[in-house]
């Protein structure tokens, strides 16, 4: 068995331990596979053992990995800080779910862009539920009107929220984070806003999804877990000052 095969293995099984603690159904928790800086073929190896749920960072790993991929199925969301100037490239490298809107200037440029080329796109608001000034989201505050907002961009199907958590060994802070975001979730689903549904809430990765999932989650976004550990830190994807794209890797 390849070391792949192995990771997804005690992945699921990790999975299925926290769904079973809280009484959730298997099914009701989709692995999604964080795939920066994952080369084609190890993301092939995984589609091929049937997880062909997967996730990007950066628009210019799509780009590159779009022709090595494409011949499997596969469903492609993107999870980075998405620019501007990127939009068209989004909707051109057939990403499926953009998981990090986070801004009014994004969901106009998409919004725009959408109308353009007659099409749709799903969308998950990012909120910024640990307070880290690095880190992209909304406001907790301003989610409620957020999503209000972007409610009225036709083209935009808001599915639920997503977040990344406070990094840090005391799991009770951490658990906090999920916890705000579910309470959201719950907020803005009694408002019954038209055209936005609160199906999924993507929290939770590699050191701490289990307390996502006792938290709520539908989305387990996982990496390390499952392709080992990466190169370039997470603040080379996550922090304000470095989240430019610098190219190919
Ligand atoms: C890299 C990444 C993940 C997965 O992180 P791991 O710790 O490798 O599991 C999840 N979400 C986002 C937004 C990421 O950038």
């Amino acid at each position: 068995m390849s070391d792949i095969q192995n990771h997804l293995e005690v992945v699921q099984q990790r999975i299925a331990n926290a769904c079973k603690q809280v009484h959730r159904n298997r099914d009701s928790v989709k692995l999604l596979l964080a795939t920066k800086t994952v080369a084609p073929n190890r993301i092939q190896e995984a589609f091929k053992i049937g997880y062909t749920l997967i996730g990007e960072n950066k628009v210019q790993e799509v780009k590159e990995k779009f022709d090595a991929l494409r011949s499997t199925p596969h469903e492609l969301h993107f999870i980075g800080h998405l620019q501007t100037n990127k939009v068209r490239d989004v909707l051109k490298f057939g990403v499926n779910c953009i998981q990090s809107l986070d801004r009014i200037s994004l969901a106009e440029k998409l919004h725009q862009r959408l109308v353009s080329e007659n099409k749709t796109m799903t969308v998950l608001i990012q909120v910024n539920t640990s307070g880290e000034p690095s880190k992209f989201g909304v406001a907790p505050l301003d989610a409620v009107s957020f999503v209000e907002q972007v409610s009225s961009y036709a083209t935009l199907k808001i599915r639920g929220l997503m977040t990344i958590a406070l990094f840090s060994a005391e799991i009770e802070k951490v658990r906090l984070c999920f916890r705000l975001l579910k309470s959201l979730q719950n907020q803005i689903s009694r408002l019954n806003l038209p055209g936005v549904e609160m199906e999924e809430l993507s929290m939770g990765m590699s050191h701490d999804f289990e307390t996502a999932i006792e938290e709520g989650a539908t989305i387990v976004r996982v990496g390390t877990a499952v392709f080992g550990s990466r190169i370039y830190p997470d603040s080379y994807y996550w922090n304000e000052q470095t989240s430019a794209d610098h190219g190919s890797l």
